[in-house]
């Protein structure tokens, strides 16, 4: 503990750390001592993936800590899937502007949930004051050298999105724009808030797809990750984009597939599969809990070239993130 921690208040707040249910028996060591210790079966190696939230930048300063506490540890989650590994345990960095007993027992609760619902254990921290940011780093497992990479996409390969791109950037629009009252404001807003990462699918992705990414900046600027690493370009069928009926009651009706190519904070895969693993594709697409839909082709080259129901170019005018709402 460092010097500028007030004792009780602090001790209090690191009490609610240790009430999560689950134990793995992989944790011979948990919270309490200088460090964690965790066993790592053989065979297997670590992934180690982490991303900080920071309050008005990250998030609004309003959102709500349940949701604030479900999210730290869904963007990481997100990662872990997007790498095909299967999420074991968490550790949380807390910077918190005062000692919020009921903030943080709202964020462990939400945290929990979705800990608890994948199995996965938080093993240790640090709490500091601070503005508001909370640091999540999670410890995933694949089979040595199983890992999925950015790096494999090649000329030819199909390209696919899980689940409805677009949806959260929609909800922080309408929040900014203060429309709460619109009918599709509550499932937009749960996109934004829940993110449901998508581990299953990316782990039955190992074997299937050649490169996967999660989109958490944008489809477009995280698929030219994908083709930066890979060394390819791609094209997009704009027409084949799985918008959904709350995505289309919002959307910009000028610029219908802006919020889907550009907006932030999807936390969907986008996978590339070579032909002859397409048998496989159609199967695991008939097994997939959430909607998977071939949006469009690797090419050669470094660019990625969007093409409209008519064939025709379709130049998206920025990256940014606002004014998706009519
Ligand atoms: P140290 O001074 O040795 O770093 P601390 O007093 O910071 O120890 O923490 C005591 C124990 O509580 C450690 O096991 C640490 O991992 C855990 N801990 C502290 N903050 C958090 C947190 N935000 N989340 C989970 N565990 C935490
Ligand atoms: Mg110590």
């Amino acid at each position: 503990m460092s010097a500028s921690h007030p004792h009780g208040e602090f001790q209090l707040i690191r009490d609610y750390f240790q009430q999560q249910s689950l134990q793995r028996t992989d944790v011979p060591l948990g919270i309490g001592d200088d460090g964690a210790v965790v066993s790592v079966p053989a065979g297997h190696q670590l992934v180690l993936v982490m991303d900080t939230l920071v309050a008005g930048v990250h998030f609004p300063v309003e959102t709500p800590a349940y949701d604030l506490g479900w999210k730290s540890l869904a963007v990481n989650l997100s990662d872990l899937a997007a790498m095909g590994a299967e999420p074991a345990w968490l550790t949380l960095a807390l910077t918190l502007p005062q000692g919020d007993e009921t903030w943080v027992e709202e964020f462990c609760r939400g945290l929990f949930e979705l800990a608890s619902a994948h199995n996965v254990q938080l093993i240790g921290g640090d709490t500091t004051r601070g503005p508001l940011t909370i640091t999540v780093q999670a410890h995933g497992l694949v089979e040595e050298g199983k890992a999925l990479l950015r790096s494999g996409a090649a000329v030819g390969d199909l390209i696919y999105i899980s689940g409805h791109p677009g949806e959260a950037a929609l909800g922080l629009a309408l929040l900014q724009a203060g429309q709460q009252q619109h009918l599709s404001f509550a499932h937009l807003l749960s996109r934004l808030n829940r993110p449901e990462p998508r581990l299953h699918l990316g782990r039955a992705l190992g074997g299937i797809a050649s490169a996967c990414i999660d989109v958490s900046d944008g489809l477009l600027a995280d698929l030219q990750h994908i083709c930066d690493v890979s060394d390819v370009g791609a094209e997009l069928q704009l027409h084949q984009l799985p918008l959904s009926a709350d995505y289309r009651a919002v959307a910009d009706s000028e610029q219908p597939y802006k919020a889907a190519l550009s907006g932030g904070d999807d936390y969907e895969l986008l996978f590339c599969v070579p032909g002859q693993r397409q048998a496989e594709m159609e199967r695991l697409m008939e097994q997939s809990e959430c909607l998977l839909t071939c949006i469009g082709e690797i090419t050669e080259g470094n660019n990625i070239r969007c093409l409209d129901a008519n064939g025709l170019e379709y130049l998206p005018d920025s990256l940014g993130f606002n004014h998706f709402v009519e």
